[in-house]
């Protein structure tokens, strides 16, 4: 029986039977070793929707998983069972305009992993696409694969940013995705980042993977706080990852002039205000980061060298029974979480 963690009303997870078929051509049967939970799954979760996507229910969340190739479907050639392999969730078209401009993540048409109306991946077994999956070099585990898919859209982030060497950057907002990106700008030559976060164990992981100084938002205004540690300049850089409009607001308060904020975080929110003075006197550029663009292979080859401690994030280990618990804490960012991972088969080793 394959059981699936099958989301049926807001915050309410029935455990059922998902029936599979075999895998169809070009298809993989994954056993499913392990699922990160994304900000992305707590709103649908929490709020049933994200802007206009709407859950349906029943509908199973999960898009960030690492897991062991079962079974391969005709046709499929570099994959065999037993691999272990990293998912990419988007299953874009390949033929619409955004396709072939090089933007697949951009999609008309595409297809995500627990996106309405596509299915996730908490579940035990799934079939996905064999061009889904990224093989696993052997120092890779599979909780790191599991975190492949956030730390893309961390690279993505960057990219969005073009970063130079000796530049500065803000983050706000310490949860993974804030960290990973954070990671991506300090391997692409930013020198300074201030970061802020009220999650006292977020803070202290920023310090440990390399952020210059950290803040506390209760303790006074981080913008404020940015411009006196940068002389009244502001970061060449800021990065939103809080889906806090109060981060949004920041970020576009600490930046400087000329400089580029990346808005990456979910809002629950459908709009923010914006200070329009402040952005258009000194030039802001305002970049929206979705998801990531075909990061999957450079993401894994990064964790395999060795250079990006991504391990650390994977702060809370659930079983499968416990999914409802963590997309609680994640919600809550209670108990210090960085990232809650979800095991939906207890027989696998992930680390
Ligand atoms: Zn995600
Ligand atoms: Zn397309």
């Amino acid at each position: 029986m394959n059981k699936a963690s099958v989301l049926t009303a807001l915050k309410e997870l029935d455990f059922t039977d998902y029936p599979l078929q075999s895998p169809a051509e070009g298809e993989v049967r994954l056993k499913i070793a392990a699922v990160s939970i994304c900000g992305s799954d707590v709103h649908y979760w929490h709020n049933g929707r994200i802007g206009s996507a709407v859950a349906k229910y029943p509908m199973v969340l999960g898009h960030e998983p690492s897991g062991i190739i079962e079974s391969v479907g005709a046709g499929v050639k570099n994959l065999s069972p037993g691999m272990r392999v990293a998912i990419e969730p988007a299953m874009p078209c390949g033929l619409c305009r955004m396709c072939l401009i090089g933007k697949s993540h951009l999609c008309l048409k595409i297809r995500f992993l627990g996106t309405p109306p596509d299915d996730g991946i908490l579940m035990q077994e799934r079939n996905m696409p064999a061009h889904c999956c990224i093989p696993l070099p052997d120092n890779v585990s599979l909780i790191e694969g599991a975190l492949m898919e956030p730390l893309g859209v961390g690279l993505h982030a960057a990219r969005l940013a073009a970063p130079q060497i000796g530049e500065s950057a803000a983050v706000f907002g310490l949860g993974a995705v804030g960290l990973l990106t954070m990671l991506s700008a300090l391997l692409a030559g930013v020198d300074k980042v201030y970061a802020v976060d009220p999650v006292k164990e977020r803070r202290e992981m920023a310090l440990k993977l390399g952020a210059t100084a950290v803040f506390d938002p209760a303790g006074g205004n981080a913008a404020e706080w940015i411009l006196d540690n940068t002389g009244g300049l502001g970061t060449d850089i800021s990065f939103e990852a809080s889906g806090e409009e109060e981060g949004f607001i920041n970020s576009c308060l600490s930046a400087g002039r000329g400089g580029r904020a990346v808005i990456i975080g979910i809002p629950e929110k459908d709009y923010f205000a914006m200070p329009m003075h402040e952005c258009r006197r000194k030039e802001l550029a305002v970049l929206h980061c979705r998801r990531s663009n075909r990061e999957a292979d450079n993401a894994i080859n990064l964790i395999s060298t060795g250079r990006l401690p991504i391990k650390k994030l994977a702060s809370h280990i659930y079983k499968f029974e416990d999914t409802g618990k963590a997309l609680a804490t994640a919600h809550n960012k209670s108990d210090g979480v960085i990232r809650a991972i979800v095991l939906p088969n207890n027989d696998i080793k992930v680390d």
